[in-house]
């Protein structure tokens, strides 16, 4: 898979590209790269916003400045691949969304600020609008990191061990529910003890246990 963020802030990923589930997913051919906005703008001075039609407070970014650095890096705008805007509004992301861009060759990631995008980057240069969450960030940069990590995590190879993925929350395997309990040594911990269930050695039992913890998680 190849994913590209689109990106006033190239420097925000330092970090993130440094993480071990990320460097994995680089070692097994994975690419991951970052597209300056800034950098092809078409205006002046580095100029990537603009005042909104209609008056009100704050800054758009300008649609011909997306679409120029989409033409730079592909040779064409909308992108021939799945392309995605960050936004507080956007269809809330999932782990069936993130199971579903997995499968994509390559997505590119489209990070905004100040007041958000010019509605026509959502309407005519993105295939997806996608919300982290229904709270506001500074910018797309930390909602393009969670979309990525969890992402990269449902690719073959890059947790290095291949169930985690996939028995863990939400997914096929518990239902859509959230994950069971968890539980490691020491046994006896302020006399607070780990079910017995989990020390029978009977597999059936423990994984009807385990199933049984994640349906009254995804009740409550
Ligand atoms: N004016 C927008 C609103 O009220 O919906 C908020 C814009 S926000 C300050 C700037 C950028 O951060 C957005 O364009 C988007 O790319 C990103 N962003 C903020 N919160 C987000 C969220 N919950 N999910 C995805 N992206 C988000």
């Amino acid at each position: 898979m190849k994913i590209d963020v689109v990106t006033l802030f190239p420097g925000w990923f330092e970090w993130f590209t440094q993480q071990r589930h990320v460097q994995n997913a680089q070692v097994l051919g994975h690419e991951l790269d970052f597209v300056d906005l800034r950098a092809s703008t078409p205006l002046n001075a580095g100029q990537v916003d603009d005042t909104p039609y209609g008056g009100g407070a704050g800054m758009v970014m300008r649609v011909d400045v997306v679409e120029a650095a989409l033409r730079e890096r592909y040779g064409t705008a909308p992108p021939p691949h799945r392309t995605i805007a960050l936004s507080p509004g956007g269809r809330r992301f999932d782990d069936a969304l993130a199971t579903e861009l997995a499968a994509e060759p390559a997505l590119t990631l489209l990070c905004g600020r100040y007041e958000g995008f010019d509605e026509r980057v959502h309407e005519h240069l993105a295939t997806d609008v996608v919300s982290i969450g229904p709270y506001v960030l500074s910018g797309g940069e930390l909602a393009a990191m969670v979309v990525m990590d969890a992402v990269m995590r449902k690719l073959p190879g890059v947790l290095g061990h291949e169930d985690s993925a996939l028995e863990e929350s939400f997914s096929e395997a518990l239902e859509g529910a959230p994950e069971y309990p968890h539980y490691t040594r020491p046994f006896d911990w302020r006399g607070h003890t780990v079910p017995d269930v989990l020390l029978s050695g009977d597999h059936a039992r423990i994984r009807e246990w385990r199933l049984e913890r994640s349906r009254e998680r995804g009740r409550s």
